[in-house]
C-alpha cells in the first residue's frame, strides 16, 4: 500500500519549488504537467489528433505542438478547451496512476496545478496547498517568466479561486516568506507524511 500526497496551488504559489524540495528529501514526485506534455509528444496518437483539430498553425517548425498557440486558442474558445480536456483526461489520469503505482519512496507526491479541477485529488490520501496572496503570485510569476502582469492576472482568474482551493486542503503552507522558511515548513510535513504513511501501511 502506498501513501499519496497531492501538491497544488495557484500559478506562482511555489508548487515546483516545494516539489523539488520533496525530491531532495528522497520522495518520488509525479508531475502532472510533465505527464500531460509527454502524452501529446511528437508522433503520438494524441499529437496527431490535436494537430488535426487545431490545424497547421498548432505545429512548430520542428513538428512539435506549439503549446503557446494552443493555450491561447483554448483560452479564447471554451469548446476547444472542452474538446482537448475530453481527449486527454483519461490517458493523463491513467499515466499518473501508473507512475504513482511504480513509486517506491516512503510516500509519493503528485504535483498538479489542477489537482482538484481534474478530480485527481480523489486519488490522494492528503492534500497540500501552497498558498500566497494573489499580488505575490503575480509578482513571482512575472519575474520567473518575464511576462506581462496582466497575462498572469488572467491565468489566475481562470484558475480555481484561492479560497475554494484552500477548502480542499489538509495542510496549507503559507509561502509568503523566503524559500528557507518554505523548506522548514516542508521538513515538518515530511515528518508527518512519513508517520501517516507508516500508519496506513500497518493497518
Ligand atoms: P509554481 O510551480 O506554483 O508556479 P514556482 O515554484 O515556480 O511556482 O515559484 C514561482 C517563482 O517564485 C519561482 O521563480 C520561484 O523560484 C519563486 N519562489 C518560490 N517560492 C519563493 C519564496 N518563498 N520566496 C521567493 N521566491 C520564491
Amino acid at each position: 500500500m502506498s501513501f499519496f500526497v497531492g501538491l497544488t496551488g495557484g500559478i506562482g504559489s511555489g508548487k515546483s519549488t516545494a516539489g523539488n524540495y520533496f525530491k531532495q528529501l528522497g520522495i518520488d514526485v509525479v508531475n502532472a504537467d510533465i505527464v500531460a506534455r509527454n502524452i501529446a509528444k511528437k508522433d503520438s496518437i494524441f499529437h496527431i489528433k490535436i494537430a488535426d483539430y487545431f490545424g497547421k498553425k498548432s505545429l512548430l517548425l520542428d513538428g512539435n505542438l506549439d503549446r503557446a498557440f494552443i493555450r491561447k486558442e483554448i483560452f479564447e474558445t471554451p469548446e476547444k478547451k472542452v474538446w482537448l480536456e475530453t481527449l486527454l483526461h483519461r490517458p493523463i489520469r491513467k499515466e499518473i496512476i501508473d507512475l504513482l503505482t511504480l513509486s517506491a519512496s516512503s510516500y509519493t507526491v503528485l504535483e498538479s496545478p489542477l489537482l482538484v479541477e481534474t478530480g485527481q485529488h480523489k486519488l490522494m490520501d492528503r492534500i497540500l496547498v501552497i498558498d500566497v496572496p494573489e499580488s505575490l503570485q503575480v509578482q513571482r510569476t512575472s519575474k520567473r517568466d518575464g511576462g506581462e502582469k496582466n497575462t498572469v492576472q488572467s491565468i489566475i482568474s481562470s484558475q480555481m479561486q484561492r479560497s475554494e482551493r484552500l477548502e480542499f486542503a489538509n495542510d496549507i503552507v503559507d509561502n509568503t516568506s523566503d524559500i528557507k522558511a518554505l523548506k522548514i515548513k516542508i521538513d515538518g510535513l515530511h515528518e508527518l507524511y512519513l508517520t501517516l504513511a507508516t500508519q496506513k501501511n500497518v493497518q
